[in-house]
């Protein structure tokens, strides 16, 4: 058959490393992660050296850009296996650089698009996913997604997106039999009432294996935590968490709005760490596994924020250290109280806030930023708060602020 290239591509810079012409029909998606929030110029540049020995036909980028760098005709050096690539069509996703190397809303919805123009153009009907190795490696029961992982000492896609590779699927399956729908606009709404890392009540009922899948499978309830948002049916991916915020057994799926409720700021195991709290370490690691020093645990602090079961921690007793580091809850204990003048306040979306720093960037994770100047500003959007750089989306209210763009946490005050 004749191949052709995707329409969606706005960047091109094809590299040198590649085979010549497959040896085999496309008839599957192999979808890495690039280990670096990168753009598709950045993407480019990486693999034009000869010394580089990689390649991939596509490229997204942070921004959901689409570059092309290996014509479909070709056979990518991408997935560490030569008959993968004489079959796939290979694409790198803007990622962190560490686990889970979670995609950007923009970059996941971009991918969404490319995967499903790929399969429309080269005749691929349905895309059938498997968590089972074997079947994917002997493409059994149709199976036409393959992962790097499988082929090297990897972890490649990264856990953020392996465990959505069934929800690609769905996706994907669903814009192709539906044609005379409208596209879906993507992830990232604005009004929804949760937002991604929140822990929230499961009431119990039916969770979906996507969006919008019209037929789910029951589950209990419990306490649960929102690992993905989506414009469908059931807005909320929710894996359900225990007290320490470990993934236990329950809720693994797509959940309507009205089967969760907030818990509130606080609320958690030990429910007594406030905004303001003078705190004590009791615990040895930070939220993230890391040991915490011993410097650090020879201090009492000021916490700065809680959310669920997430604490930060930033300015020390005597005042000599700001370390905002986040840390669980449970492992603080009260000094003294915070002097309650006002209600802790967790920004929110639609929130007016007085802005005073002088830095905006075009997204929660670009590396470099433009300066802008500060404010009354509108919170219109928050990303993955403790994990993105500048996970505040704020755009400028009153007159005399500039800001219109992605900022850092602790920059503004409730207006
Ligand atoms: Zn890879």
């Amino acid at each position: 058959m004749a191949y052709t290239n995707s329409p969606l591509v706005s960047y091109t810079k094809l590299s040198p490393n590649h085979s010549g012409q497959r040896n085999h029909a496309i008839d599957t998606i192999t979808i890495h992660c690039v280990v670096g929030q990168c753009s598709v110029q950045t993407l480019g540049e990486v693999f034009a050296p000869t010394s580089r020995q990689a390649s991939s036909n596509y490229g997204v980028g942070y921004d959901g850009k689409i570059g092309m760098y290996v014509e479909e005709k070709n056979r990518s050096w991408c997935t560490s296996s030569a008959s993968n690539d004489h079959r796939a069509i290979t694409i790198e996703v803007a990622s962190d650089t560490t686990e889970p190397y979670a995609v950007t809303a923009k970059a996941y919805a971009a991918m969404l698009d490319l995967v499903t123009d790929i399969c429309k153009r080269n005749g691929i009907k349905k895309l059938v996913w498997s968590t089972d190795k074997n079947t994917r490696m002997n493409h059994l029961n149709g199976c036409n997604m393959t992962v790097h992982r499988d082929y090297a000492n990897k972890s490649c896609p990264g856990t953020y997106l392996y465990e959505r590779h069934g929800e690609i699927a769905a996706e994907v399956n669903k814009r192709l039999g539906a044609s005379t729908t409208t596209p879906d606009t993507g992830t990232g709404s604005t009004s929804l009432k949760f937002k991604v890392g929140d822990i929230v009540n499961f009431a119990g009922g039916t969770h979906y294996s996507s969006s919008n899948a019209t037929s789910g499978s029951s589950v209990k309830g419990g306490k649960a935590k929102i690992t993905q948002t989506y414009n469908g049916k059931h807005p909320y991916h929710c894996r359900a968490v225990n007290d320490a915020g470990a993934y236990v057994s329950g809720v693994y799926g797509w959940v309507d709005e009205n089967t969760l409720t907030a818990i509130s700021t606080g609320q958690s195991a030990t429910g007594s760490v406030e905004v303001g709290d003078l705190v004590k370490i009791v615990g040895t690691t930070y939220y993230s596994g890391a040991a915490i020093p011993s410097w650090v645990k020879a201090k009492n602090w000021y916490v700065r924020e809680v959310k669920g079961d997430r604490a930060v921690i930033d300015k020390s007793e005597d005042g000599g250290n700001a370390i905002c580091s986040p840390i669980k809850v449970s492992a603080l204990a009260v000094v003294k109280k915070a002097t309650q003048s006002a209600a802790p306040w967790t920004p929110a979306v639609g929130d007016i806030v007085n802005y005073s720093g002088s830095m905006h960037y075009s997204s929660a994770n670009a590396a470099s930023g433009v300066s802008c100047k500060g404010g009354q500003a509108k919170i219109t959007q928050i990303y993955q708060l403790g994990k993105s750089k500048h996970p505040y989306h704020l755009i400028h209210t009153g007159s005399g602020c500039t800001v219109y763009g992605w900022v850092d946490a602790g920059t503004f005050t409730k207006a």
